[in-house]
């Protein structure tokens, strides 16, 4: 497994995850890269959330109790809520799912289970200008 060297102070990130597992590992990881990190358990939760704070990145679980992603991610971005890069987390990488994750208004994917390689890839294509 890669060493994550990266480091995100200014980032304010909100993980949308009802796994509590994922939600502790996808956590640590970010926090261990200096993020501030926030947790919603559903998608009524996330949209409240991201409603009243400016998060610089959402990590968006697809498959959530009620309102799932796609929907929350749609809600925001009709509500002009633009500033979130959002980025799904996806169980099966297929690409009618990655396709309906753009059109959804997604800037990106990973894959579940989440990897630090990949997170902090993600921040660093997004943040370039932070130090690694
Ligand atoms: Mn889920």
């Amino acid at each position: 497994m890669r060493k994550i060297t990266s480091r995100f102070p200014n980032l304010c990130i909100l993980i949308v995850e009802d796994n509590f597992i994922n939600q502790e590992v996808t956590k640590d990881i970010l926090e261990y890269m200096g993020c501030k990190v926030a947790l919603a358990k559903d998608g009524q939760e996330a949209l409240q959330m991201a409603r009243e704070f400016s998060y610089d990145l959402i990590f968006m679980d697809l498959q959530l109790p009620g309102m799932d992603g796609y929907e929350v991610v749609r809600h925001l971005r009709e509500e002009n809520v633009q500033k979130p890069i959002i980025v799904a987390l996806t169980a099966s990488a297929l690409d009618g799912d990655k396709e309906k994750c753009f059109l959804a208004g997604m800037d990106d994917y990973i894959s579940k289970p989440t990897e630090g390689a990949e997170l902090e890839d993600i921040l660093k294509k997004y943040f370039p200008t932070s130090r690694h």
